[in-house]
């Protein structure tokens, strides 16, 4: 059990979910899960064999077989039963998700209705699932095109989002009519098996969501090697993306990538100071930037430069690092020791290439896995936090010059997923948007996450999109009739 009591124990499963049962590994192997903020041992949960991940793939094609014939109207009225006990529950999720996370508490909280909402928004569009009728070719003929799911799909998940990330997911996948086995982070896996109890007693079908957890790469490879397997959903790096894009050639699935981002956040010299800077807060240190959204690059006119760092220093001086049990505070730790490590590789490499430090304490000087929030100017973009994402509460001012010179340092990334600009002209706000090469740009506005809108990036950050009727849209295949007449 965890340290921190739940008021409805069963939440805390130390079994994998598989077609309506909660297992353990076929020869009883378990992975640690541990409390980022301490390193103490929450839990275990089970290394499943190969021959359990195929037990998962065969529940999920009968699961498939039952869901698909039910009515949109009968899916979406469980799935907002699920939503339901998830609401009635959202204290324990949320320190189940402190717990193996870290993140405050507060945030976790607003992950739970985040996550809510895509299942009610999802459960919503189920009724939606419109085909079309086309005039037809010849007389007497018709042309009729019907939705359908594409059958039995895969959600691989990260740490940083433990519910939101399945949610996004599986609330598209069920609307659509689609079985589903997912594969939490290794970190995070508790949250992901909360949800799934929360499924069971809301009614969803044995077999219809199923959990695994287990070694990465093998789950990985078993699910993509079943021709079963029609569709995967990733939300991880890059590199992980790539391969598993590469592993579903094989059996040609679909698939939609949510990888990494590099996102620019751009500051025109006409940008109100005081809304770049509550916008910079929010994109840059929610999760104690453990986004792939996060602010990465902030682009800084000269003009506007030191009246910019001047108030964001101020608006991080009101940021208060704790345990994420600790009501008063809003950044917590990193994932791990790792994630620790990046950002003191980025802040030195800054520094060496010139930077200049402006606020906060030097990441060299991090405790256990906590980062104080530090911001640094005058950096130069050939640096490696111009390159990589930093996932950590490091804030990077580079200055310019001209919009030019903005828009070519903002698509100087092989990476596309978000941008965010501030700018009060509007001749300005048209050229940039049209301009920057990312699928989601953020305008005057620091938090856009939406389940109505598309989320996703294009270049290196991923195809399709998540969220909005284009997310169901994944989870279907086009059906064209063609009725010959008399
Ligand atoms: P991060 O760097 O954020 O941990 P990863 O891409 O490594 O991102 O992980 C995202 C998800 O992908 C996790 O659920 C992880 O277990 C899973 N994963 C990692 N490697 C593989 C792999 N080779 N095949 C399938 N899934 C993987």
């Amino acid at each position: 059990m965890p340290a921190v009591t739940l008021k409805a124990p069963r939440l805390f499963r130390e079994a994998c979910y598989v077609g309506g049962q909660w297992i353990t590994a076929d020869n009883g192997a378990t992975i640690d899960v541990d409390n980022p903020a301490t390193g103490d041992i929450i839990g275990r949960v089970p290394s499943l064999s190969q021959a359990d991940i195929q037990q998962a793939i065969d529940s999920a094609q009968a699961g498939f077989n039952e869901w698909r014939q039910m009515t949109a109207q009968e899916r979406a009225d469980l799935m907002l039963r699920w939503l339901d006990l998830m609401q009635e529950h959202k204290e324990d999720i949320a320190t189940l998700m402190t717990l193996e996370q870290g993140k405050p508490l507060a945030e976790s909280r607003g992950e739970v209705d985040y996550a809510g909402a895509f299942i009610r928004w999802f459960a919503e569009e189920a009724r939606r699932n419109y085909g079309e009728t086309i005039p037809a070719a010849k007389r007497g003929q018709h042309i009729v095109v019907t939705r359908n799911p594409v059958g039995v799909t895969v959600a691989i998940t990260p740490w940083n989002f433990p519910a939101a990330m399945i949610t996004r997911k599986a609330g598209a996948a069920l609307a659509a009519g689609c079985s589903m086995i997912i594969k939490p982070a290794e970190a995070t896996p508790f949250t992901a098996l909360a949800l799934a109890q929360l499924a069971e007693e809301a009614g969803i079908p044995a077999g219809v969501l199923n959990v695994v957890t287990g070694d990465a790469p093998m789950i990985g490879e078993t699910l993509t090697a079943s021709p079963v397997v029609r569709k995967l959903s990733f939300t991880g790096s890059t590199a992980v993306g790539r391969k598993l894009m590469a592993q579903c050639a094989q059996n040609i699935q679909k698939v939609s990538l949510e990888l990494g981002g590099n996102a620019p956040f751009i500051v025109f010299d006409d940008a109100d100071v005081d809304k770049a800077v509550e916008g910079a807060i929010a994109s840059k240190f929610r999760n104690t930037g453990q986004t792939c959204v996060c602010a990465n690059r902030f682009l800084v006119q000269r003009g506007i430069h030191d009246a910019f760092v001047e108030a964001l220093s101020k608006a991080m001086s009101e940021l208060v690092v704790g345990d994420g049990f600790d009501e008063k505070a809003n950044q917590s730790c990193l994932i791990n020791k790792a994630a620790v490590e990046k950002v003191q590789t980025h802040y030195k490499d800054a520094l060496d290439k010139g930077a200049r430090h402006v606020w906060g304490e030097s990441p060299n000087d991090a405790k256990g896995n906590y980062v104080q929030p530090v911001l640094i100017t005058d950096v130069s973009h050939d640096s490696t936090v111009c390159k990589e994402e930093t996932f950590g509460p490091l804030a990077a001012v580079i200055p310019f010059d001209t919009e030019e010179e903005a828009i070519a340092l903002a698509n100087d990334t092989p990476y596309g997923l978000a941008s965010y600009f501030y700018a009060r002209d509007i001749h300005r706000i048209w050229r940039v948007a049209d301009a920057l090469e990312t699928g989601i740009v953020s305008i005057n506005e620091g938090a856009f996450s939406n389940p109505a809108a598309p989320f996703g990036g294009v270049k290196a950050s991923g195809l399709g999109r998540e969220g909005s009727r284009h997310g169901m849209e994944e989870y279907t295949e086009l059906k064209y009739l063609c009725m010959g007449g008399e």
